[in-house]
């Protein structure tokens, strides 16, 4: 049966020693999706992604990439799906062209490529630096460019935007965008819950090796039971009067500023106009970090420090 999944996984799971680092994960991300994967660190994201990827061997259940199995080493698949290169694969003596021209000619990319590549992940300057000389950010960007210089249908990326700075970051956005509308399929492990709203169409999160939920975006946010929150100048109102409003659920002081919230921002927002004015008034309604943050609450991982607020 043809398969329209760019990747289908079936009862996935994968255990070292005692821990059951991911068990039995199923989930199918299609054609053209933007997917983000995400998850409090030791969740199994990258075991996950790894076994994706046919860099490791799950203990049971099934993968398909493009309908293919990528364990054993499928060498039809390679020129088509695109890994970020962890930095140690690197050819550091190499400069950054010929670095990426070396992975190209892996794949028989041409050179146009290279340059076309170097120049999407603003690298173009650097194009004569040696690998062992760029920065950190820089070095970021060139595995990016290294995941995508053969054009692959589908691309794994993981964490991609950890160490750019924020005009790095938004630039790799556009470029992320723009294969997405070439029709590419992108699979993208994030800690930054913004980055997951703005670029992902459904998103997964994993808690202790089990995906807690797959959704949109959106139909988490909007199927949330979290509050709104009304940020008042520090010393417009009192806690007790806040407090008292009809609607407001809890009262706290955060960063110099009163917080209420609420699920009846209309009426509170009344309430606080008359008692005391809205000028600077802020009003942030729930967002996917709200959602993760409930999901990921209870998480019991050990090693989990993106759980609490
Ligand atoms: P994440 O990418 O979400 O941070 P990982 O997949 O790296 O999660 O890890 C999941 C769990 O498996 C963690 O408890 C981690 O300590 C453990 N783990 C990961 N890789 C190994 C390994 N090679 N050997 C033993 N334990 C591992």
């Amino acid at each position: 049966m043809a398969s329209t999944a760019a990747v289908r996984v079936e009862g996935v799971s994968k255990r070292y020693g005692d821990r059951l680092a991911v068990d039995a994960v199923s989930l199918e991300i299609h054609r053209g999706e933007f997917f983000g994967l995400l998850g409090p660190n030791g969740a199994g994201k990258s075991t996950l992604v790894e076994i994706m990827e046919g860099l490791r061997r799950a203990d049971s259940g099934a993968v398909a990439l493009l309908g293919r199995s990528p364990w054993p080493r499928d060498t039809t698949l390679l020129p088509r799906i695109g890994v970020q290169t962890q930095s140690s694969a690197f050819f550091v003596r190499q400069t950054a062209h010929e670095h990426l021209r070396t992975v190209a000619a892996l794949y028989g990319a041409s050179r146009a490529a290279v340059d076309a590549t170097l120049e999407s992940v603003g690298l173009t300057g650097q194009r004569g630096v040696r690998v062992e000389d760029l920065s950190g950010g820089q070095r970021q960007r060139l595995a990016i460019a290294s995941a995508l210089v053969h054009d692959p249908e589908l691309i794994f990326l993981d964490e991609p935007t950890a160490a750019l700075d924020p005009q790095a970051r938004r630039a790799l956005w556009e470029v992320l965008r723009g294969l997405k509308a070439a029709g590419r399929t992108i699979v993208y492990t994030t800690h930054h819950l913004d980055e997951a709203e703005e670029l992902c169409d459904r998103i997964a999160i994993l808690v202790d090796g089990r995906i807690a939920v797959t959704d949109s975006p959106h139909h988490l946010v909007s199927a949330s039971r979290a509050p709104s929150r009304l940020l008042l100048p520090a010393g417009r109102l009192d806690e007790a009067t806040a407090a008292g409003i009809a609607g407001v659920e809890r009262v706290s002081v955060q960063g110099g500023s009163l917080v209420l919230e609420t699920h009846a921002v209309g009426p509170v927002l009344t309430a606080v106009d008359r008692l005391a004015g809205l000028d600077g008034v802020q009003t942030r309604t729930a967002g996917l970090e709200d959602v993760y943050l409930d999901l990921t609450a209870e998480a019991t991982t050990h090693d989990a420090t993106t759980t609490e607020p």
